[in-house]
């Protein structure tokens, strides 16, 4: 018994003390280079660590599914819930258990099972032209879904995450059958087929298509500091709509520490460390979105766009009625 028990101390010993890891840490990300590395800098200066970040456009998934257990990544940074959740329901994660972190980061902007967790919050909410929608004529999703919006929405497609994200929350207050009914009330209000992107569709707005539209509510920012677009922003006005039986629909951006992670220790630091509440602020500024922990405030731009209740829901709920969403946008033909 004592032999096996010093065998197996040897084994672990040797397994632990053979690679000499050097003070980094390594991140994939599909978030731009700019919104990262004025946080990374600091926590660099902060603890000597490095952090390099290879940025991705796409296949985050199927590139760590190829490198396996070599995998130089020892964290994925991405935005939306559901993005999140297949990297976790491919495996590539592994949980973090940090008090730290549970104390920064609100229940429903985290994993139940801690392998993922967000940072910055996003509200998807309605834009209204300026010009032809009243204050107070659209207050709910559902109202999306009124007749009397007939020919005056845009929309992007239906079944782009945060598309299909929004869906998932009506489909979590109202089941399948109303879910049904409102993505095809939304459907028969469209001034024209899903196209573009959320900014694209403000720009409608501006034009003159459209009188409202869905969009995330940093593309607000976005818009007002690009030359080209800020007349778009300027016929527009952000409405928090809730849901009548719960809030404003909101996602994430977040981070997860992978499975093979060969930088753990340090990669648990650099996730702490961007929990921290003066990062989550440096971070949301970036990208003009809401940092989470308590105590935390949006830049005063954000903070412009006025307060809203967000749904209580945890963000994981929303991440398992995905399937469920997208077949209901697939039977309402939404895009056709
Ligand atoms: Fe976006």
């Amino acid at each position: 018994m004592s032999f096996i028990r010093t065998a197996t101390f040897a084994t672990l010993t040797t397994a632990i003390a053979a690679p000499v890891l050097a003070d980094e840490v390594n991140v994939y990300s599909y978030r731009q280079p700019e919104l990262l590395q004025p946080l990374m800098d600091a926590f660099t200066e902060q603890t000597g660590i490095k952090v390099n970040v290879a940025f991705l456009n796409k296949g985050m998934v199927e590139r760590l599914k190829a490198e396996g257990a070599r995998s130089p990544a020892d964290l994925v940074f991405t935005v939306d819930i559901s993005r999140l959740s297949a990297v976790v329901n491919e495996g590539l994660t592994q949980p973090v258990v940090s008090e730290t972190i549970t104390d920064n980061v609100p229940a429903d902007y985290r994993d139940p099972d801690h392998h993922w967790f967000g940072l910055t919050t996003r509200a998807r909410i309605v834009y209204a032209s300026v010009e032809r929608v009243q204050p107070g004529e659209i207050t709910t999703y559902e109202d999306l879904a009124d007749p009397k919006w007939k020919g005056r929405i845009c929309t992007r497609s239906g079944t782009h995450p945060y598309m299909v994200a929004l869906t998932s929350a009506h489909l979590h207050h109202h089941g399948e059958a109303a879910t049904l009914d409102w993505l095809q009330g939304l459907k028969a209000n469209l001034a024209r087929k899903p196209q573009g992107n959320d900014r694209a569709q403000v720009k409608a707005i501006w034009a003159g298509e459209c009188d409202i539209s869905l969009g995330n509510t940093y593309y607000m920012g976005k818009m007002l500091t690009n030359d080209e677009q800020k007349e778009w922003a300027a016929s527009a006005k952000i409405v928090f709509p809730t849901f009548e039986d719960g809030g404003t629909h909101v996602n994430i951006s977040g981070v997860a520490l992978t499975k093979s992670a060969p930088n753990k220790d340090n990669a648990i630091k650099l996730m702490e460390y961007l929990t921290s509440p003066a990062a989550q602020e440096i971070y949301a500024a970036a990208n003009f979105e809401y940092p989470i922990a308590p105590g935390t405030q949006a830049v005063d731009l954000v903070k412009s766009w006025g307060d809203f209740e967000a749904d209580a829901v945890n963000l994981m709920d929303i991440a398992k009625l995905r399937p469920a969403a997208l077949r209901l946008t697939e039977v309402a033909d939404y895009d056709g």
